[in-house]
């Protein structure tokens, strides 16, 4: 850790206990620390899947429906192995340290994410509080599709070649045209993808954000990088529309808007030394701590501008150059 670095984990921890909102957003970096890896570059890609780097495949190249018509075996080799890296993955303890944060809130906490892993879910954050703007590899689709039903993939076991990477188990099927079934998930150029379960769940963060506007809102942001900026858009925006505080975690992009707390550290052991701060800091949270004055002298939000932030991702906001997987 840098010299530096010091007050800013104590202004994060002092905004964190004083928060009666928590918004939590985090992209693959997040995952990180749990031993996921996050395809950064051609290079991270191919570290975790040696197999592509012979047959010349980039992750945008291969996170393309089109493998599912092209080489079916092929498409779920890729997506059914992830698919078991994620089942077989515990999420790291970081997790549980936001959840801790959590608890208590006037407003509790809602979750944005670009993972397709399902770590939230298990690591016991509420369902109804989650939103996943690339959708889940834990549900499937018609690759059609013949009809809008996603359907849980809880029952899916994929067996992988890990030399050629592809499946050697049945595909899954679409249960009313028989057609090839795929993932859930938005891919790059994705023209197929059923975006209602996402929908849903984008109402639901509406909803929670008109509630919050006026509240102390502190934006915790994870290993969301620039590439695909879906994640740091939705922070940048939440921070000046509810006039949240915004705290960006990330080894590799920290930078922050002025007045907010940038972090260049990855995601659990930041996370930790900010837990250490705020238990160090004694006493169990009163009431009276959530009238005491901003530690960063800023007005919590007036309560007046609702957040107006276009999400990119969603139903009829897909970006049409296709830049999600
Ligand atoms: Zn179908």
């Amino acid at each position: 850790m840098d010299d530096s670095i010091g007050p800013r984990i104590e202004a994060a921890a002092e905004v964190i206990a004083g928060a009666d909102a928590l918004l939590i957003a985090t992209g693959a970096g997040m995952g990180v620390d749990s031993g996921l890896p996050d395809f950064r570059g051609d290079r991270g890609f191919w570290k975790a899947y040696p197999p592509f780097e012979r047959l010349g495949i980039s992750f945008v190249d291969m996170a393309n429906p089109a493998w599912f018509s092209r080489d079916p075996e092929l498409a779920w080799g890729f997506y059914g192995h992830r698919l078991n890296l994620y089942r077989s993955t515990t999420p790291h303890s970081g997790f549980e340290i936001l959840r801790r944060w959590a608890e208590g809130l006037a407003h509790g906490c809602f979750v944005f994410t670009s993972n397709v892993d399902g770590h939230f879910q298990k690591a016991d954050f509420d369902e109804e509080r989650l939103i996943e703007c690339h959708g889940s590899l834990g549900h499937l689709q018609c690759t059609t599709p013949c009809h809008s039903e996603i359907w849980s993939a809880a029952e899916l076991e994929v067996t992988v070649d890990e030399d050629s990477f592809h499946a050697t188990s049945l595909l899954p099927e679409c249960p009313r045209c028989n057609a090839l079934a795929r993932p859930n998930v938005l891919m790059f150029g994705d023209w197929h993808w059923v975006p209602h379960r996402t929908a849903d769940q984008e109402r639901r963060f509406d909803a929670w954000l008109a509630e919050v506007a006026g509240s102390r809102l502190v934006i915790v942001e994870l290993g969301a990088g620039g590439a695909v900026p879906t994640v740091r858009m939705t922070s940048d925006r939440a921070a000046s529309h509810l006039g949240g505080t915004l705290v960006r975690i990330n080894p590799r992009e920290p930078h922050v808007p002025h007045r907010h707390i940038s972090l260049s550290l990855g995601a659990l052991e930041a996370l930790a030394a900010i837990d250490a701060l705020i238990n160090r800091s004694a006493r169990p949270l009163q009431d009276g701590d959530r009238d005491r004055a901003d530690p960063q002298g800023k007005e919590p939000g007036d309560g007046l501008c609702a957040f107006e932030g276009k999400r990119e991702c969603g139903p009829g906001k897909r970006n049409r150059s296709g830049s999600y997987r």
